[in-house]
């Protein structure tokens, strides 16, 4: 029997679905979570009794569907059941009150606050996903004087109204000049290279995932937290829980997830790359035969299909994945991409992979000369034609450089590093004028946080928010257009 509804994030379709719920159902996340935490157990120690574990968890309002069942996303479901909140203050930083704050920055502030108070305990630090991370730490950046401030003198600042919020602060705080005079030096030095390793002494592990579109922040967070491994424990979404990572200290390029059979009934669609050499027509996926879990094929991509105990018949969730090796006799996966962010003006189609690889191949350019490119996002500009590829890039400055001193030149041979390293057929339509110049874009520093603040005032969970590779909604769009300081065409069709 149904229980209620999960809502999945929505970021890369635009819309939050509703997915099935049962008991059964709902227990196989128990089952999981200890599963997957015994494998980073194993690699290191017993974490459970070694400290606190700071995590940045957002839960959205549970919403009430049509049906008169509620529904709520993967996330806040956890964070809502019992044993959850039984564990979380013996494990956790975080008090519920925080993660249940319906102001998610307010919710980030005493999160970060309490964890850096109770900095001396923490054995990890993380969230679900890399960009969770890294919004914790940026604003950080933009918060330690504050934080420093209450932790000094004991009082939480004005701007934190929510009851819920100051009660459960107030259980923790009390005057701590010390404590805040360590911090103060730490957050006050001028690279924040391995600031999270100095902030949280005994951390042992970043835990988040940095896999598939998570994998664009691997540099930044390396960089955060030099010398922490980062750990993408699992592999799962609102529609099935999937897999585990049971070689947690590998690079994060290298994770792969290992299938857990008893979690929901997997099948495979073969995936065929089909812009190699020629532009092939792309068979019809109704064409091609589902292969079972335990016939899947190593160094094969697969589009993943799911038949859950919830009520999911051949469900297509969207990720195509690679077959990287076996446990035994279990298939491991790598997440190659989400299948449906595409770019295309004529034929060709541009996948999240191959923007990807195009964005690092160009971003090289930058890392010599003192700026990261922090955030990318891309879309299709067919107001003019022909149409051309438009990417967004958010870039900062080492060591407190300011983007002002960025030569435009630079920007413009990104531009045509990125057309270079696109391809064939992009460069083909491209020589023929089929497709007009590549276009960067960049936008002030916080574009892109005020892009997920849009994701999370439609409903998308902080905990789950993925940025998409590709914009599609117009709102989204006009909230990064609107933050442009400067354009770049690329000067001349690629080799
Ligand atoms: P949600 O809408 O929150 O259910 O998001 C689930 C989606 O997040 C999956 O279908 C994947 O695209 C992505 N995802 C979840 N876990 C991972 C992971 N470990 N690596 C890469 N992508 C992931």
């Amino acid at each position: 029997m149904l229980s209620k509804f999960k809502t999945s994030s929505g970021t890369s379709r635009g819309q939050p679905k509703l997915m099935p719920v049962t008991a059964e159902f709902a227990n196989k996340w128990e089952l999981f979570r200890g599963l997957y935490e015994s494998s980073v157990i194993k690699h290191f120690g017993d974490i459970n009794q070694a400290g606190k574990r700071l995590e940045l968890m957002f839960a959205r309002p549970e919403i009430e569907t049509a049906t008169g069942l509620k529904a709520a996303s993967v996330s806040t479901s956890i964070y809502n059941e019992c044993n959850f909140r039984t564990i979380l203050p013996k494990l956790y930083t975080s008090p519920i009150e925080t993660i249940f704050c319906p102001d998610p920055n307010q919710g980030l502030y005493c999160q970060l606050l309490l964890g850096l108070i109770q900095r001396d305990e923490v054995i990890t630090v993380g969230s679900i996903f890399a960009s969770t991370v890294l919004r914790g730490i940026k604003f950080l950046e933009n918060h330690w004087h504050e934080l420093c401030y209450d932790i000094k003198t004991g009082r939480l600042s004005d701007w934190i109204t929510h009851s819920g919020c100051r009660n459960a602060a107030s259980l923790v705080m009390k005057p701590n000049p010390e404590q805040a005079g360590l911090i103060e030096n730490i957050c006050n030095c001028k690279s924040w290279e391995g600031i999270v390793r100095k902030l949280w002494p005994k951390a042992r592990y970043i835990g988040c995932v940095c896999t598939g579109v998570m994998r664009q922040y691997i540099a930044e967070l390396e960089f955060y937290c030099r010398g922490l491994p980062l750990v993408s424990t699992s592999y799962a979404c609102s529609e099935a829980i999937c897999g585990i990572n049971l070689e947690p200290l590998c690079k994060p390029c290298d994770v792969s997830y290992t299938f857990l059979p008893n979690m929901a009934y997997f099948e495979f669609l073969p995936v065929e790359n089909d812009h190699d050499e020629s532009i092939e027509m792309k068979r019809n996926d109704e064409d091609t035969e589902l292969v079972d879990l335990v016939n899947v094929k190593a160094g094969q991509c697969y589009e993943l299909v799911v038949s859950t105990c919830a009520g999911l018949y051949r469900y297509k969730v969207g990720d195509v994945l690679m077959v990287s090796g076996f446990y035994n006799t279990a298939p491991q996966f790598q997440f190659v991409e989400r299948k449906n962010v595409i770019l295309s003006v004529d034929q060709e189609k541009t996948s999240e992979t191959d923007l990807f690889k195009a964005v690092t191949e160009a971003k090289a350019l930058l890392d010599p000369l003192g700026f990261i490119l922090t955030e990318y996002t891309s879309y299709v500009d067919t107001s003019s034609a022909p149409g051309h590829y438009v990417l967004f890039w958010e870039i900062k400055g080492k060591e407190g450089k300011n983007c002002k001193e960025l030569d435009p030149k630079i920007m413009v041979e990104c531009c045509s590093r990125m057309e270079e390293s696109l391809h064939y057929t992009y460069r083909i339509y491209r020589k023929r004028n089929i497709i007009a110049a590549l276009e960067i874009r960049v936008v002030k520093q916080g574009s892109f946080e005020a892009l997920m603040d849009y994701y999370v005032s439609k409903g998308t969970s902080l905990s789950q928010y993925k940025k998409p590779s590709c914009i599609k909604s117009e709102e989204a769009l006009k909230i990064l257009d609107s933050r442009v300081i400067g354009k770049y065409f690329s000067p001349k069709s690629p080799l």
